[in-house]
């Protein structure tokens, strides 16, 4: 068996890195090597695909639209006419000013197509939608044309001359303001492809098809609890020494963000007895197990013990800031290797805001990928940095920062005031991370920096 540590230690091209200096993209890389994909799917109405995976790519079983129509209110019309008037004209002396007089053979509305038979010299009376008659392509807009004679109003009934319009032949080109057959999507292609996680425009653009509805990956389960006996859950009373318990809403919340079934096994007790039954508990009931604290150097010892009998966990320090210790493996219900159900690990570090940022950056991309969709590097933005900002080259750091926007159109970003891992109220104030690569050194006051941004608007 291919164990982690033979991958992150002596054997494989990853063994360059020193596991306790490991750079975040050689994390994520490794990360993603152990990860499956889902291959459980199931069927879901359309109002319930929102966030969903795609399991299965969609083939367009209809033409959209099914039928060439108006992209305008206007008048259809063969366009082949303007050429023939435009030919007309070039003798006259402003072939600009040539117009072409229609008579209107009847109406077309969306929904009532009109069906009857064109004359040469006739259009129809058409409106934004409907079906193009037989042997027209081109609609010219209501504004550009004059009407005289026939009936007055908007009267749905046709009737077999209700009047003629005049327009210049250069207000409109052959085959302007119709929308073709299949123009948004052809009968038989792939309309959306697998792995695509759904989105608003997605849903109805599924419904266009006529679905009711689609096939999507299961959602991902993933178990978390957090560990220390300095913790309390909200509602209890607050011990001498004790803090409340954070982290599990914040993960929970963060699993939620991600469309991820999550199962909260509470909090545990720094003892390897607990920390074992509810490792195992956890391996069984799901995909991925998430702990929160104990993996900082110091408190590991038992952890590790006891992550290392149930399974093949590496302890890793990431050259990153916050978020620096990080357990990462597989665990067995069963309590030892191969025995029983397996789950990935993850042993997140307990500080609140390295927590979140080891979540975000190493656990978020692995459960998108195990989801079955393709996790897409999340945009980095350029902004000038307000504040100048120690940096030391050998980490990748994610300071939280504000960014907003001056009078020039110019994004400026400033660190929120504390950069403490423990202070979750600079996640809550920050509405970006400025990212500063592994590499960079001290920036000045003005100096461009990546950020990105918390919020994203599909
Ligand atoms: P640890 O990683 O267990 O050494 O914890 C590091 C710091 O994070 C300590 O100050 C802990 O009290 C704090 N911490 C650990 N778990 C949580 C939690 N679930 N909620 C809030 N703070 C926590
Ligand atoms: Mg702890």
């Amino acid at each position: 068996m291919t164990t982690l540590n033979s991958i992150t230690g002596s054997a494989g091209s990853l063994s360059q890195f020193d596991p306790q200096a490991l750079p975040v993209s050689a994390a994520q890389a490794i990360v993603l090597q152990w990860v499956t994909p889902l291959a459980q799917s199931e069927r879901v109405p359309l109002r319930d695909a929102l966030a969903r995976v795609l399991a299965r790519d969609v083939i367009s079983p209809i033409d959209v639209p099914a039928h060439d129509n108006s992209a305008m209110d206007g008048y259809a019309f063969d366009g082949a006419s303007l050429l023939a008037n435009a030919n007309i004209n070039t003798a006259a002396s402003t072939p600009d000013s040539a117009a072409l007089t229609l008579s209107v053979a009847g109406k077309a509305f969306a929904g009532h197509p009109y069906t009857g038979a064109i004359a040469a010299g006739a259009c129809v009376r058409i409106m934004t939608g409907a079906p193009m008659p037989a042997g027209c392509d081109t609609v010219v807009p209501q504004e550009r044309v004059e009407r005289s004679g026939g009936a007055a109003g908007e009267e749905r009934a046709a009737e077999a001359v209700i009047e003629t319009i005049t327009f210049r032949a250069d207000a409109v080109r052959p085959g302007a303001n119709r929308r073709r057959k299949g123009e948004d999507l052809a009968r038989g292609n792939a309309a959306l492809r697998a792995g695509r996680v759904l989105r608003a425009s997605d849903i109805g653009l599924m419904a266009s098809l006529g679905l009711v509805d689609v096939a999507v990956k299961r959602r991902l389960r993933v178990a978390f609890f957090s560990t220390g006996d300095e913790l309390r859950s909200p509602g209890e009373p607050l011990d001498a020494g004790c803090i409340y318990d954070s982290n599990r809403y914040t993960l929970g919340a963060m699993l939620q963000r991600l469309n991820i079934e999550p199962v909260d096994l509470g909090r545990v007790r720094d003892d390897p007895e607990s920390l074992a039954a509810t490792l195992k508990a956890a391996a069984e009931s799901a995909d991925v197990v998430l702990t929160s604290g104990g993996v900082s150097v110091g408190e590991a010892d038992f952890t590790r013990t006891q992550l290392q009998t149930l399974g093949d966990v590496s302890f890793w320090g990431l050259a990153m800031r916050p978020g620096r210790p990080l357990a990462f493996g597989r665990i067995w219900s069963g309590g030892q290797p191969g025995a029983g159900r397996a789950a990935l690990l993850f042993g997140l570090p307990g500080n609140p805001v390295a927590t979140m940022v080891a979540f975000y950056q190493i656990v978020r991309p692995a459960l998108i990928a195990m989801s079955g969709a393709t996790p897409q590097p999340v945009p980095l933005f350029p902004a000038r940095c307000d504040a100048p900002i120690k940096k030391r080259p050998g980490r990748t750091e994610f300071q939280r920062g504000i960014a907003e926007r001056d009078a020039q159109g110019q994004w400026h970003v400033a660190p929120t005031g504390s950069q403490s891992s423990g202070a979750l109220s600079t996640m809550s104030e920050a509405n970006c991370f400025i990212v500063l690569a592994h590499e960079s050194a001290d920036l000045d006051a003005g100096d461009a920096v990546d950020i990105m941004l918390f919020d994203g608007l599909v």
